[in-house]
């Protein structure tokens, strides 16, 4: 995955630069990820929070518990309301980037399908791809770097 790689809000107010590799990429089913976009799924990377920097503006917080128990803080442009990236006290050293925000999104794999059990009854799941009913362990994807 090429690093560094920046991205930004729908206005432009918010702008950030990642300059680490993600851990992992995922489409993400759960009920929260369908709210906070008001589509099927949302996408997401799970990057180091220390190589994600905000460059321009500063995002609002949301902090709310997900599906999985853990509190999350969704951080979100307050001029335009897109969701951007999110981080939470359960796991201080991740931030989770919303793929969308991204300035070319293209080149992000979807290495998993998560929280399937909520996933739209239209949504073809790629059977080469992992799925996890609800929330996986993602140790495994950390250990790998
Ligand atoms: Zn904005
Ligand atoms: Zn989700």
């Amino acid at each position: 995955m090429p690093v560094p790689f920046s991205g930004g809000c729908a206005c432009g107010a918010v702008r950030y630069t990642c300059s680490e590799e993600p851990f992992v990429s995922y489409a993400c089913h759960c009920t929260e990820c369908q709210k906070r976009t008001g589509a099927a799924f949302g996408i997401s990377i799970q990057v180091p929070a220390g190589g994600l920097a905000v460059d321009e503006g500063e995002p609002k917080v949301r902090r709310r518990v997900a599906d999985s128990g853990n509190e999350i803080d969704v951080r979100f442009c307050g001029d335009c309301g897109t969701s951007v990236f999110a981080g939470g006290p359960a796991r201080p050293h991740v931030r989770v980037v919303f793929v969308g925000t991204l300035d070319d999104p293209g080149w992000v794999p979807i290495q998993a399908n998560i929280w399937t059990r909520s996933a739209l009854p239209w949504v073809h799941l790629d059977p080469q791809v992992e799925r996890f009913e609800m929330l996986p362990d993602f140790a495994k994807y950390f250990e790998n770097r």
